[in-house]
């Protein structure tokens, strides 16, 4: 119980701290006004005035039949920046909130009248302010409080403003429905799994899409089960991989209906999703089907698979032709004509290896691409393709810092065209004199490959592109270099048929090191 001070009114020790609305209080000539002056005010209205005053959760309160209103500083911002605030003190209730009235009068009325407490979640109540009528939302409680025993004298409340949590989870709300339209209007199929335990919810939409019925579970076995077995390797490790290093899960592939063998391509978007505790405990992503525009690259790539394999016939005999020649004329005394054989045997030369791209790209997109592989030594390889292209330029130094035979077990023309691919990359982004080093080792139980070049180098934002299909960086730098963007990206995928890996470190303006690996022969030594 509070006690009179000296030299203080008892009003005066109940109405003291409280901030701002403490000292507006304690200003406001009360009177003049119904209420009349504080020393003239019951214990109770001074207690509940003291309570708001001290509190800082936002409270407001209603006395009298004219419901003269009070509040403190923490209901203050619910007020606004300009109208209803400071006015809103010692006002009459039906003046200050003319636009809610309607709705809260009543409740007002039922807590005076002795009903029960009211309690509201999160409920839409516009107000005037700032001049202009908001949406607020509030969480709030009206209780009674009395005069005197069995004398109503007002209404307590005490609230809180909710608007930013439910602007929030209305924002949650429309891009959740944002995201089910645009899922609905890809007609995409969709899937969530745990990442520890492997369980696997599929949409009826994805089982659709692999030719499951709708009406039996699918699991992530089920979903692989489905896919042409050509590519269900490939699928297999890529989803490893996502789940295993965090990787975004973006891949085209072709499934099989069981019931009646319709082929279907898919492409699938996935990534790992985080818990609450910061966990990557859910892989999900979307399926959509693209049959129609895989039927337009296939039919283009027949196309390309035909032409080249047309060409390669004559560009085949032509070689051997002027081979014959260059024998013949090794001899010869003319340095012209021998120089012109030459040159025009490195242009055929060129042309092959385009031609042959161009085929395995072909292959390599209807499925047709075989891996032969046998037992050879990597660094003789490295050293043939090396003469190679040595024979066909000149003005670069290309050095080998041999190392120990490395046997490995892989198709030798194929990782002959990665090497050579690498190779003549350096020496076509560097300026002429500039010096290329290859390097070869075991690394972490891999045999690494490495061609380090000093060229233009590479720009940080085109690096992870430099891998994909028809991609080449455009500059000014690059303008007049030929070249159809299908190097990389086939050396890419051949090598990881090989379960290797291909990357590259590169500074623009520089130089870049290419890299790749492959798994170390485990029959080494055996034939
Ligand atoms: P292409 O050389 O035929 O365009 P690639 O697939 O071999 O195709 O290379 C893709 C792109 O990567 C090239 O267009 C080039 O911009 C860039 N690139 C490849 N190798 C190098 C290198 N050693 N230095 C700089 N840029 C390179």
């Amino acid at each position: 119980m509070l006690k009179n001070q000296p030299g203080r009114t008892l009003h005066e020790a109940y109405l003291k701290g409280g901030g701002e609305m403490g000292q507006l209080i304690r200003d406001y000539n009360w009177a003049d006004s119904v209420l009349g002056s504080p020393e003239t005010w019951s214990h109770n209205l001074l207690t509940t005035v003291s309570i708001i005053l001290r509190s800082k959760f936002p409270m407001f309160l209603w006395w009298g039949t004219e419901l003269i209103q009070f509040y403190n500083d923490a209901y203050r911002p619910s007020m606004g920046n300009e109208g209803k605030h400071p006015k809103a003190l010692g006002q009459e209730g039906v003046a200050c909130w003319p636009e809610i009235w309607p709705v809260i009068k009543p409740l007002i009325d039922q807590v005076m009248a002795g009903g029960e407490s009211t309690w509201s979640e999160n409920q839409l109540i516009p107000i005037y302010r700032n001049n202009r009528l908001e949406d607020v939302y509030w969480t709030f409680s009206y209780s009674k409080v009395e005069d005197e025993p069995g004398k109503p004298g007002g209404v307590l409340v005490i609230c809180s403003e909710t608007t930013a949590q439910v602007n929030a989870m209305n924002q949650i709300a429309k891009a959740e429905e944002m995201l089910r339209c645009s899922i609905a209007s890809a007609n995409a199929g969709t899937w969530v799994m745990d990442t520890k335990t492997r369980e696997f919810k599929a949409s009826g939409r994805l089982k659709e899409l692999y030719g499951l019925t709708t009406e039996a579970p699918m699991s992530a076995d089920d979903a692989i089960a489905c896919i042409d077995e050509r590519y269900r390797e490939k699928v297999a490790l890529a989803l490893e991989k996502t789940l295993a290093e965090n990787l975004d899960f973006n891949i085209e592939y072709p499934v099989i209906a069981k019931d009646d063998q319709t082929v279907r391509w898919l492409r699938s978007f996935g990534k790992l999703y985080p818990d609450a505790h910061g966990v990557f405990r859910h892989f999900s992503g979307l399926a959509i089907d693209i049959t129609e525009q895989k039927h337009d690259e296939l039919r283009k790539n027949d196309f390309i698979g035909i032409v080249s394999h047309e060409l390669k016939t004559p560009l085949t005999s032509l070689t051997a032709y002027i081979q014959v020649l260059k024998n013949k004329m090794k001899d010869d005394q003319d340095p012209m004509k021998t120089g012109v054989l030459d040159k025009a045997f490195s242009q055929v030369k060129k042309m092959s290896t385009m031609v042959n791209s161009f085929l395995n790209l072909s292959r390599l997109e209807t499925g047709k691409i075989h891996i032969d592989k046998e037992q050879f030594g990597l660094d003789t390889l490295i050293k043939e393709r090396i003469e190679d292209i040595l024979l066909a330029i000149s003005g670069y130094e290309i050095t080998f810092l041999t190392c120990d035979p490395l046997i490995v077990f892989a198709d030798r023309e194929k990782i002959g065209s990665v090497i050579t691919n690498l190779l003549s990359n350096a020496v076509k982004y560097s300026p002429k004199g500039k010096h290329i080093e290859v390097q070869c080792g075991l690394q972490n139980e891999m045999i690494q490959v490495a061609v380090k070049d000093q060229g233009m180098g590479i720009k940080q934002h085109d690096l992870p592109h430099l891998f994909e299909r028809f991609y080449r960086v455009e500059s000014k730098n690059t303008h007049n270099i030929s070249g159809f963007g299908i190097g990389l990206y086939l050396s890419a995928e051949i090598i990881e048929r090989h379960q290797g890996k291909i990357w590259v470190e590169s500074k623009s303006g520089t130089g870049s090191t290419f890299y790749f690996n492959l798994p170390v022969s485990l029959n080494s030594g055996m034939n």
